[in-house]
């Protein structure tokens, strides 16, 4: 299998050669030169299969330049209950990504189960192992940095930390992250693993690591490199757990499923929608945004306007807070006809910071073959949707999961089960909890008390040179 830039101007590449890096020199994203189909049989034979066993026949479709043994050992270290331990309302760890019915035909998949209570470590685990394999494999090292409000930077660093030939360099905005965010970071003492507090915003953390990653010299010289959402890696591991979610769904593979997907930056919907350009049966992709609805406005009238993000002060679901959705151009390539000359000429505009409109191209009567359907949550209707949750279903939800829900009830098709994909835990955002609820949400046994952990991190100023200087003495 080779991958190939949604802009058409770069050289086909194996996994292993994508892996470590972000962009494709030409700016593109890569994806598969074709998407490898699953036939009936294959489907049949899965049904029964452990999470791990099916996340290596996915997988190995995709990655064919790793052999088969090590592939195979890679996942099964990646997919266990015990670093996917953390399940509610009864899940079986077991099966990693469980379902939670809350009444006939609509669930909730449980996707954050891992170490950091988000559905970023269901990926972000196997990059680890894979990045420690691949550099090992070729006795290289690579300094990972990024800047994190939240979700993304603990992920990065649960799946690195004591991984050999990596260094993480993560910058967090000082003092704007939750408590329990924070000491999740923080109280990690390992030595690969530094947390950078700076002292402003979080487009300042993002700032510096822009104006790290363009200076080309110091970036090859100190092997900068970065984990970002547009990581093929990622979008492929997050491939399997819509297979479970549709095996846990159905009795047979004669039926069809929907999945409501929180998006932000439409990697997880993007493999979404991928599994079922593979042959899996799923009737609907339902993808909700929050306050910042750029996609939603897209899904419906055709148009892709790119604006600056509402504040996570207002939005109360932080991870789905975007101006641009990094991923979308993978969808995009592939409803033009992967056209890369199209995607080239759509890109030009988003970069000069302009809108799209394909509403009346031939691509825009192509979109409902691709079976989605989109909708909005605002504050008001997510902290509804929570109360709502508790009440009818008994169920906790989190801010984002409910977003979710929200817009899955709009979007439903009889007789279709439906899953909305949980992709965070309540206990990472008490405030909102608190007031939708009145109560504090439940936290897992292994990570109460985290707050009074001893932490290490330094504050710094927002000073690209300082902090390249940071990273210098400690590489
Ligand atoms: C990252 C994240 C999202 C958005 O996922 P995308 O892949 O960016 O669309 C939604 N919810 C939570 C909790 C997240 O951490």
């Amino acid at each position: 299998m080779r991958y190939i830039s949604t802009r058409g101007h770069a050289a086909p590449q194996a996994f292993c050669d994508i892996l470590l890096g972000g962009l494709a020199p030409d700016g593109g994203l890569y994806l598969p030169e074709s998407y490898p189909q699953v036939s009936r049989a294959e489907l049949d034979a899965w049904r029964q299969l452990s999470y791990a066993d099916l996340a290596y026949e996915i997988l190995s479709k995709f990655i064919t330049d790793i052999p088969v043994a090590d592939l195979k050992a890679l996942v099964a270290k990646t997919y266990t209950a015990e670093v996917y331990c953390h399940t509610r309302n009864g899940g079986d760890a077991a099966q990693i990504t469980p379902l939670t019915r809350l009444e006939d035909g609509l669930y909730t998949q449980e996707l954050s189960n891992g170490p950091t209570l988000a559905f970023k470590d269901m990926a972000m685990q196997l990059l680890g192992n894979l990045f420690e394999y691949v550099l090992d494999k070729r006795n290289e090292s690579i300094n990972i940095l990024g800047a994190t409000s939240g979700d993304t930077g603990s992920a990065a660093e649960y799946a690195m930390r004591g991984k050999h030939n990596v260094k993480v360099f993560m910058l967090s905005p000082d003092g704007k992250m939750s408590a329990f965010q924070r000491a999740q970071m923080y109280s990690l003492q390992d030595a690969n693993i530094f947390n950078i507090a700076v002292t402003g915003l979080f487009d300042d953390a993002q700032d510096i690591v822009k104006a790290v990653s363009n200076d080309a010299v110091f970036k090859a010289k100190y092997k900068i490199g970065a984990v970002n959402s547009i990581n093929w890696a990622r979008v492929a591991a997050q491939i399997v757990y819509y297979f479970q979610g549709y095996f846990l769904a159905t009795k047979s593979n004669d039926e069809q499923v929907a999945f409501a997907v929180p998006s932000g930056n439409f990697g997880n919907i993007c493999a979404g929608h991928i599994a079922r350009q593979m042959g899996l049966p799923i009737a609907r992709l339902v993808l909700a945004t929050n306050e910042n609805d750029v996609l939603d406005e897209f899904f419906r009238t055709g148009v892709y306007r790119p604006r600056k993000a509402v504040e996570t002060s207002i939005t109360s679901s932080p991870s789905m807070d975007i101006s641009k959705a990094s991923n979308f151009e993978r969808f995009i390539f592939d409803l033009v006809g992967r056209d890369p000359a199209v995607v080239r000429e759509l890109w030009a505009r988003v970069d000069k910071g302009e809108a799209f409109d394909l509403s009346a191209t031939v691509h825009w009567q192509k979109m409902p073959k691709f079976g989605f359907a989109s909708g909005k949550s605002i504050h008001a209707d997510r902290i509804k949707t929570i109360r709502f949750a508790l009440g009818r279903y008994n169920v906790m939800l989190d801010t984002h999961t409910a977003d979710g829900l929200k817009v899955a009830l709009e979007h439903r098709l009889p007789n279709i089960p439906m899953i909305v994909l949980e992709t965070a835990q309540p206990a990472k955002f008490e405030e909102t909890i608190r007031e939708a609820l009145g109560t504090e949400p439940v936290r897992p046994a292994d990570l109460a008390g985290i707050e009074k952990l001893p932490q290490r991190v330094v504050v710094m100023a927002p000073d690209v040179a300082a902090i390249k200087q940071f990273i210098v003495e400690r590489v």
